[in-house]
């Protein structure tokens, strides 16, 4: 928990969000500012900052995270989807709590 975060405010309840999936180590909840239909983001409970961050032993939840998008997408009616990580200042990131950007739905979306 990283008190100025704010997934991990949402994770802790503390700011509300519209959950779609919720466990132990992970919770899913729909983008505020969706740039499809359907956008939602794969959070895991622990803070960690990036992709850049991860180690050996965030492999399983990695994976777990990757393997929760076509379940989830398909819950959400998805017949195709795209998976977005952003890394990085340079890499678009704007929020420091590693997320996986699941959207699609409409549209096929386009090539970038
Ligand atoms: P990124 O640029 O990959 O860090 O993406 C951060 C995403 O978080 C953006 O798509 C925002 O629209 C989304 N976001 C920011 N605040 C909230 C919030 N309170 N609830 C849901 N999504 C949010
Ligand atoms: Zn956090």
């Amino acid at each position: 928990m990283a008190a100025e975060c704010i997934f991990c405010k949402i994770i802790d309840g503390s700011i509300p969000s519209k959950k779609i999936f919720e466990d132990n180590e992970v919770i899913v909840f729909n983008d505020i500012n969706p740039i499809a239909k359907v956008h939602f983001l794969i959070v895991p409970k622990l803070h960690i900052e990036s992709l850049a961050s991860c180690e050996a032993q965030h492999q399983a939840l990695l994976g777990k995270m990757l393997l929760l998008a076509p379940k989830l997408a398909k819950e959400q009616g998805l017949s195709g989807f795209r998976t977005m990580i952003n890394t990085g200042r340079e890499g678009g990131q704007e929020v420091f709590h590693i997320h996986v950007h699941v959207f699609g739905g409409g549209d096929k979306l386009p090539r970038t």
